[in-house]
């Protein structure tokens, strides 16, 4: 039997999860494909002090796990899979998953979120794993008693610089302007820490090795001044922001010049039945709360939808080949 289903939703994060859970308690018996960085960026950070209903801050992951068997809980399907390919030209909406497996959709709620973004000087992608890291919290521990760099002036490369003074002995964080986008909170913090470095102004034009995958020292040069020296780290943290992945949409969903998805009335996209909800439509506020917040949309999207779509077509295969 075909696999067709009333909603799916691709990626896990924040927005996709509530999605799901939204989805679920509509009894639509939602499918969620969690995509290749299942749970979504808050897996890449520590302790999140923003989500409301917890004093104390909740750890990134827990409040995933949190997330994820809330939504199982209320029946969602959750398969860790990706998908290769989808057609949003037909109706109801064909896909393939990453094993071939074909999947329909009625409705498809995209929750696919943003991926770090490397330098263009590329020493930063070949040395990735091997001294340099998009990801402070799963690669700080290998840096103790380090000398290390973080690059970017933003909220991420304020918070990775302070959580990675917990190993490094010294941390230099590398800014191309002479003023950060961060927030005045996490600027502050950052500030306080002594063992945080400054180099606003500056670029890094190259990563240095032994040749064996051992990092040994960042090229730097200065932005005005154009002065280019060799500064000696073992590691490098590159910490500057985010590419939407929205590939698998090129051509065939409006989108901005960033590639981000363009919604409207909510979180409908230019394709009837295609909602966006979470960081793939949102350069702006990119938090996990409004992440949720337009996964329920896109959720409540959905539903009016398929409510309104099933006076065209009788919907009865919430569970169809599951
Ligand atoms: P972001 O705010 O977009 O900042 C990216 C930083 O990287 C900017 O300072 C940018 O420089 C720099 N940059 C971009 N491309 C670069 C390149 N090719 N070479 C060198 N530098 C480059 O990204 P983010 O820090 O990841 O934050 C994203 C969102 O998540 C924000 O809304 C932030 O508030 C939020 N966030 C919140 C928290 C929290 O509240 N706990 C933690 C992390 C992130 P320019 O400034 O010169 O453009």
């Amino acid at each position: 039997m075909e696999n067709i289903r009333n909603v799916v939703i691709i990626g896990s994060g924040c927005s996709g999860h509530t999605a799901a859970l939204y989805t679920a308690r509509a009894n639509l018996k939602p499918l969620l494909i969690e995509g290749l960085e299942a749970g979504g960026q808050l897996m890449l950070t520590t302790m999140v002090e923003n989500w409301p209903g917890f004093r104390e801050g909740i750890m990134g992951p827990d409040l995933m796990a949190e997330m994820r068997a809330q939504a199982e809980r209320f029946g969602a399907e959750i398969v860790q899979n990706n998908v290769s390919r989808v057609d949003l030209s037909q109706r109801p909406f064909p896909m393939a998953l990453a094993d071939g497996r074909p999947v329909l959709a009625d409705a498809l709620i995209i929750a696919t979120g943003a991926s770090a973004r490397w330098l263009d000087i590329g020493s930063d992608r070949k040395l990735s794993g091997h001294g340099v890291s998009t990801c402070a919290t799963c690669d700080g521990y290998f840096f103790r008693g380090h000398e290390i760099a973080v690059v970017g002036g933003g909220d991420s490369a304020m918070e990775e610089a302070v959580f990675l003074t917990k190993f490094a002995s010294k941390v230099t964080l590398v800014h191309r302007r002479d003023t950060l986008r961060a927030s005045k909170i996490m600027q502050d913090k950052a500030r306080a820490n002594p063992k945080i470095e400054w180099l606003l102004n500056t670029e890094i034009d190259e990563i240095k090795d032994t040749g064996k995958g051992e990092v040994t020292a960042m090229v730097v040069r200065h932005a005005a001044t154009g002065e280019r020296r060799e500064v000696p780290v073992t590691g490098v943290f590159v910490a500057i922001g985010h590419n939407p992945n929205t590939s698998l949409f090129r051509g065939q969903l409006e989108m901005d010049a960033n590639g981000y998805l363009i919604t409207h009335d909510g979180a409908k996209t230019s394709v009837p039945g295609v909602f966006a909800c979470g960081d793939v439509q949102d350069h702006v506020y990119r938090q996990a709360i409004t992440a949720a917040g337009s996964g329920c949309m896109a959720a409540l999207d959905a539903e009016r939808y398929l409510e309104g779509s099933a006076h065209d077509a009788p919907l009865d295969h919430a569970v169809a080949g599951s």
